[in-house]
């Protein structure tokens, strides 16, 4: 899959994550498998997935967004 205007959707909001900007996963593993894989636009975002993501212990970790499609 691959979109037009930007990277990916924020998996919360929906809002285009654009490719080189910044933006941020959860650190547990479960999230962030391949088919999964969420992604968020913000601190925010990955805060509204909290609370039935259920995890004992978690941080969002920032990341870069690629600037070539993968
Ligand atoms: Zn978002
Ligand atoms: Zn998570």
């Amino acid at each position: 899959m691959s979109d037009e205007k930007g990277w990916r959707r924020c998996s919360a909001c929906k809002n285009f994550i654009e490719r080189g900007s910044t933006y941020w996963v959860c650190n547990v593993s479960t999230c962030n498998r391949k088919r999964t894989a969420l992604v968020f636009c913000s601190v925010t975002c990955w805060e509204v997935h909290l609370p039935e993501a259920n995890h004992r212990e978690s941080w969002a970790e920032e990341r870069t967004a690629p600037m070539t499609s993968d």
